[in-house]
């Protein structure tokens, strides 16, 4: 396992509550285990109507629930409002990723999490989609400033969750604990164009809910 020894996390100054919006079991495993040993007091928050299909959907947030329960950590199930994410998305349904798609679906997932920190106390947000690879880091903090920003006293952290080891750190923690492992970023969009991509390289179509983090390779 790569070194466990984490820097001590501090949230931005003043602030003591996170709310933290996960994606994925995989993409939050590392960014809960080291918040959680820096002793800060968060939840998780799930929230992503991007995930097509509903099957795939409750596999991400099973797997996400059952990490949360084994540490003991409050985890906020919000709503699949599938169809407000599919209204944003109106005339975006061609745009690759990173493009502008995927700034109103970061939007929309930190803009709920920003208001349910309002709502309930939580002056801190930030999200586990910063420590993909696949992610553009500065796509995502600029969502995150934009949500926080009209909460009086309210900060996005933009902590760099990848650095200092944390991305090595992601995929141990998934495989140790055997996460469920997706292979497409999540709607319905990302899926039909990563199997094109597939199918384009004469490889199989992706098959939902087979794959997990340490079974053999393929
Ligand atoms: S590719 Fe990923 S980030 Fe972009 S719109 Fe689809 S689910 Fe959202």
């Amino acid at each position: 396992m790569t070194d466990l020894i984490r820097d001590k996390l501090e949230l931005p100054a003043g602030h003591n509550k996170l709310l933290l919006h996960s994606c994925c079991a995989p993409c939050s495993g590392e960014v809960m285990e080291a918040i959680q040993a820096s002793g800060i007091e968060y939840a998780i928050f799930f929230y992503n109507p991007n995930i097509h299909p509903q099957k795939e959907y409750l596999l991400r947030k099973e797997e996400n629930i059952r990490f949360a329960e084994q540490h003991n950590i409050p985890f906020i199930d919000a709503d699949y409002d599938t169809d407000n994410w599919f209204e944003r998305a109106r005339g975006m349904e061609k745009e690759p990723e990173r493009g502008i798609r995927c700034t109103m679906c970061f939007d929309m997932r930190f803009e709920r999490t920003a208001l349910y920190a309002f709502e309930h106390g939580y002056t801190a947000i930030s999200s586990s989609l910063g420590i993909s690879r696949w992610k553009d880091m500065q796509q995502i903090n600029g969502c995150g400033y934009r949500a926080a920003e009209p909460y009086p006293g309210m900060v996005y952290w933009d902590y760099n969750w990848r650095k200092k080891g944390g991305a090595a750190r992601m995929v141990e923690i998934s495989k140790r604990e055997n996460f469920y492992q997706q292979e497409y970023c999540g709607c319905v969009y990302s899926l039909r164009d990563t199997n094109l991509h597939r199918k384009s390289q004469g490889r199989p179509l992706i098959k939902l809910g087979v794959k997990y983090y340490g079974d053999e390779e393929e």
